[in-house]
């Protein structure tokens, strides 16, 4: 199981330099159950295109938040 997700980081590419804020998270790939035929491997009686009859797929996630600074109008003085 570690070679296959070994596989995933591989393919990530480098993070890209940018100057602003930014927070990046990533979740590594797991295993879930196949949305596309629910789990059952199948889909109108043919093997699931998604999970290639397994009933399961392999999910990951890059979360990239941007952040910059939120300035109120208070300048009533
Ligand atoms: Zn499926």
């Amino acid at each position: 199981m570690n070679n296959l997700f070994d596989k995933f980081k591989k393919q990530r590419r480098p993070a890209p330099q940018e100057p602003e804020p930014t927070h990046e998270r990533t979740i590594p790939p797991h295993i879930v159950a196949c949305r596309v035929c629910g789990g059952k491997g199948e889909t109108d009686g043919t093997v699931c295109p998604q999970c290639q009859g397994s009933g399961r797929v392999i999910v990951s996630h890059e979360v990239k938040t941007f952040v910059t600074a939120y300035v109120p109008e208070t300048n009533q003085k």
